[in-house]
């Protein structure tokens, strides 16, 4: 358990300082003493023209290599790209579980890790007309990248004692998505993961129709840009709760270490109910917890998951989940299960 971790925390627009007060309220109820440094990226303070806001935000998590992100508004530029440029984020980590309680047409149980190479792919190459009837893109697969999805992919693995399944059309796409494959294959026989880590090729077609028909042989699923893109909607779809995701962006250090992790929501501001006391704290508590068990403080990590569960297995939601709450009284439901579950675990 840390003795003083701090965190850096990037403050954004409409629900955002709601969801800080609630990140606040638990992490004020766990053991570890969390202390967060605040930098304003709301549009107002951005508006100023203030440049040197993203070098106050990046300095700080270059040097603890955490960061917490609250929804930002995409104004004038994206905050998000700006960001992603500045830390170099090159890997998305996207955990989606079935959530108890939450209504679904699919009754199968997830529980993946979706790592996905957040780079190249075609998404960097919007492609080019060949004369008037045909276009062209480049598809780029690189190597460095690659390894380092590979790498935190299989760390995951071993940390939470996972499966790991690799996903492409390996046997269409034999050089670039051959390529990936055997990068992964080298990463999973290095010394640290040989032996200990089941992993499995799977076609990314067949993967998808074996999600859907059985998903639990899944476990930490490693693919390509576009892959990944797709099959965190279709997962978070299956799982009903587009809007209570989590995801880490992570960039990494000459050795393939993580040398930053910034973890966020994946809904937006929601400037429709800001400042009501209407929002669902769930996705940033989500993204919390994982930044928690990055950093190894797996129990307190653990109990926010289990609580926020808690919670929606007994009906203790907020409105947009049909539940009685608000964001406080939520937060506050919350932390009494998140206090259990820390006695339970001792
Ligand atoms: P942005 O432009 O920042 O993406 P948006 O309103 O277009 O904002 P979201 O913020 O994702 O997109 O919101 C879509 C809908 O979901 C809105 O009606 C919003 O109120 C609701 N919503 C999003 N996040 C939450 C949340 N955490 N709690 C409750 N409702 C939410």
């Amino acid at each position: 358990m840390s003795d003083d971790q701090e965190i850096t925390e990037l403050l954004g627009d409409g629900i955002a300082e709601e969801l800080r007060k609630s990140v606040h309220a638990v992490a004020d109820a766990l053991p570890g003493n969390y202390r967060f440094n605040t930098v304003d990226l709301s549009y107002e303070t951005r508006k100023k023209g203030a440049r040197h806001l993203y070098d106050e935000a990046v300095a700080p998590m270059h040097r603890t290599g955490i960061g917490l992100k609250y929804p930002t508004a995409t104004v004038d530029e994206s905050p998000n790209a700006v960001l992603r440029k500045l830390l170099k984020f090159s890997v998305i980590h996207r955990p989606i579980s079935t959530i108890p309680g939450i209504k679904t047409n699919f009754t199968g149980k997830i529980d993946l890790d979706i790592v996905r190479v957040a780079t190249g792919g075609t998404y960097d190459d919007p492609g080019q007309m060949l004369g008037d009837y045909a276009a062209v893109s480049l598809r780029v697969v690189d190597r460095k990248t690659c390894e380092q999805a590979a790498q935190y992919a299989f760390s995951i693995a071993m940390r939470d004692r996972k499966s790991l399944t690799s996903s492409s059309k390996f046997t269409i796409q034999r050089v670039t998505d051959g390529l990936f494959e055997d990068i992964v294959d080298e990463v999973s026989r290095e010394v640290q993961y040989s032996g200990q880590i089941e992993h499995r090729r799977e076609l990314f077609d067949a993967l998808l129709a074996k999600l859907v028909m059985n998903p639990e042989p899944f476990q930490v699923v490693l693919v390509l840009n576009e892959y990944g893109d797709f099959l965190s909607d279709l997962a978070s779809g299956l799982v009903g709760s587009l809007g209570l995701g989590a995801s880490v962006s992570l960039s990494f250090d000459d050795k393939g270490r993580v040398s930053v992790a910034m973890f966020d929501a994946t809904h937006g501001t929601a400037p429709d109910i800001a400042g009501q006391d209407k929002a669902n704290p769930t996705a940033i508590l989500l993204a919390f917890s994982m930044l928690l068990a990055h950093i190894g403080d797996t129990g307190p990590a653990e109990a926010i998951r289990a609580g926020l569960f808690d919670c929606m297995d007994e009906g203790e939601t907020t409105g947009d989940l049909g539940g009685p709450r608000g964001t406080e009284s939520f937060t506050q439901a919350l932390i009494a299960r998140v206090r259990n579950r820390l006695e339970k675990s001792k």
